[in-house]
């Protein structure tokens, strides 16, 4: 492989991830490995773009909540590439268990969707058990964290300087936030640390857990979907203030048709796969540290 770049993205067997594969993998000089936690569906995946004609992209499994899969991903980009110049940090759970029939019935207009408001409307159909947000936090916000310290040593070899995109939400900004401490905590990125973040998210379990979500100001929209997103974006913030040779930011793709939002969006995943692209590709001296709402900085 003599490729100009390598890029990884996680969760792309589907939605917005495969297509930004395809999309990464359509430029000229991209490598692109396709990664999966179950391997049928990814290796089905990646056919499906051999048959389209990309034969620059290669599968590899990878369950982000599983280490032993995460270090046999960077092993195997190790003894490939020997470095890495892209990460897409696409994999995402949503926190909840719906009732697709009950929520279709309910007819929720998007715009209500998105303002929020929609969260007495649903309370019907979709469901935010503890043990589901326990996985959303796993995935979206420390299985986005583990992936990058796997491979933030190959990252850090490439020779323009890595890229890292973290595919966020428009549920991580910090005004969706009832408590002003909390937003305060999260929202100062002097004095952001992991071990804050960590200890917001043990209180976050906690609050879930004795049902004090509400008392203690978090959101009730997508509870735990929308903390895992906002400590993602903070996470963004402290590695790129650390690694300031890396374009390190986090993305909202928009409103997207998929399954994690049970086909709710309004978008497209071409639409929705720009703005992470974008990110991807971002040219020398670009942006680092920075929120975008899909192809435009916005504010965190
Ligand atoms: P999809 O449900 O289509 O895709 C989610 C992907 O994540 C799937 O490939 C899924 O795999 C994978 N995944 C889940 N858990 C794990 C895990 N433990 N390890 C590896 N992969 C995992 O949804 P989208 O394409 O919409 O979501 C992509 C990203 O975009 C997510 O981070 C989401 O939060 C974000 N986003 C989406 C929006 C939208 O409107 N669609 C809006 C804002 C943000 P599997 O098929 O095996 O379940």
């Amino acid at each position: 492989y003599g490729a100009e770049r390598y890029a990884v993205v996680s969760g792309a067997n589907k939605g917005i991830g495969y297509e930004v594969v395809r999309q990464l993998a359509a430029c000229q000089g991209v490598v692109v490995v396709l990664t999966a936690r179950d391997e049928k569906r990814g290796r089905d995946a990646t056919s499906q773009l051999h048959h389209l004609g990309f034969s620059n992209v290669l599968f590899h499994q990878l369950d982000v909540l599983d280490p032993f899969s995460i270090q046999s991903l960077a092993n195997f980009i190790d003894n490939r590439f020997g470095r890495l110049d892209i990460l897409v940090n696409n994999a995402g759970a949503s926190g909840a268990v719906v009732d697709e029939e009950a929520l279709k019935s309910l007819n929720i207009d998007p715009t209500t969707w998105l303002s929020g408001k929609a969260v007495n409307k649903i309370q019907c159909a979709i469901k935010f058990t503890y043990e589901k947000a326990e996985e959303c936090l796993n995935t979206n916000y420390y299985g986005a964290k583990r992936l990058t310290e796997a491979l933030l040593p190959l990252l850090k070899l490439s020779p323009q300087g890595g890229r890292i995109v973290n595919v966020s939400s428009l549920r991580s900004e910090l005004k969706r936030i009832p408590s002003e401490e909390i937003r305060n905590e999260l929202g100062d990125v002097e004095t952001l640390t992991e071990e804050k973040v960590d200890a917001l998210l043990t209180k976050f379990l906690v609050d879930f857990k004795q049902n004090t979500l509400e008392a203690n100001g978090w959101t009730l929209m997508l509870p735990a979907y929308s903390i895992s997103k906002v400590t993602l974006n903070a996470y963004t913030r402290i590695l790129a203030k650390k690694y300031p040779k890396m374009y390190i930011n986090c993305v909202h793709p928009g409103f997207v048709n998929t399954d994690i939002n049970w086909h709710t969006g309004t978008m497209t995943v071409e639409e929705g796969a720009a703005g992470p692209v974008k990110l991807a590709l971002l040219p020398n001296g670009g942006p680092t540290g920075c929120y975008f709402d899909q192809t435009e900085v916005a504010d965190f």
